[in-house]
């Protein structure tokens, strides 16, 4: 392996199949990078050499918990890099930030642990990377109903009246049960003895 690329966290040997290991990028879906021995003529070098990844997280305390970078090696020759965030990817609509300045000052910030410690963190990154291609991540999210959703349903018509007599039918219920428990505690009242000795 070229020792003269930036250690990376996301840049790990698997096994293959048929045997030997293979060096993968787990901030690209996991893309083959190189195969181990043969590093000679593939893009690790050129693919992780322009990678600003690594520089950005490794030693740098602004790196948080939910910082989610993704590569995209499609392109080797452009290999755009975004720092994305696990909690606030899918409320930037345009493209995603392709540094971690927007982190310094955000109260969500939490000390990055070893990547390892992180919890489905291929899973996230994979919702992350489809939504910013497709923007949809698959999640169901609260929207407003658009006016023809609401059509079928409108409040209008028989609906509307049937809704006012209603309410009035509880409201006249209510103003006799009021009127009921009132007779009955006078009733009541009247027949304590104390009331004839007053
Ligand atoms: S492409 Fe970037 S993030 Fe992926 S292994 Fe290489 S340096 Fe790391
Ligand atoms: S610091 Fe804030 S914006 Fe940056 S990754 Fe963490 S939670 Fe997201």
């Amino acid at each position: 392996m070229d020792h003269n690329l930036t250690p990376c966290e996301f840049r790990q040997r698997r096994p293959l199949a048929g045997g030997g290991e293979e060096i993968v990028c787990l901030a690209a879906q996991s893309a083959q990078l190189a195969i181990v021995g043969q590093e000679e003529g593939n893009h690790l070098a050129a693919v992780c050499g322009s990678c600003p990844i690594p520089g950005a997280i490794a030693g740098n305390p602004a790196a948080c918990l939910f910082l989610r970078p993704l590569r995209f090696i499609a392109d080797p020759e452009r290999a755009p890099a975004y720092f994305t965030c696990r909690w606030y990817y899918a409320i930037r609509s345009g493209e995603q930030p392709t540094d971690i300045r927007w982190c310094q000052g955000c109260r969500d910030w939490f000390p990055r642990p070893p990547l390892e410690l992180i919890q489905g963190y291929e899973e996230e990154n994979e919702r992350i990377r489809r939504f910013m291609l497709t923007g949809d991540d698959g999640r169901a999210r609260f929207r407003w109903a658009t006016s023809e959703e609401v059509a079928p349903h409108a409040f209008t018509g028989w609906r509307r009246i049937r809704f006012v007599l209603q309410r009035w039918v509880m409201l006249l219920r209510l103003r006799w049960q009021q009127r009921q428990r009132r007779s009955t505690s006078g009733r009541s009242r009247s027949s304590d003895p104390s009331d004839l000795n007053a």
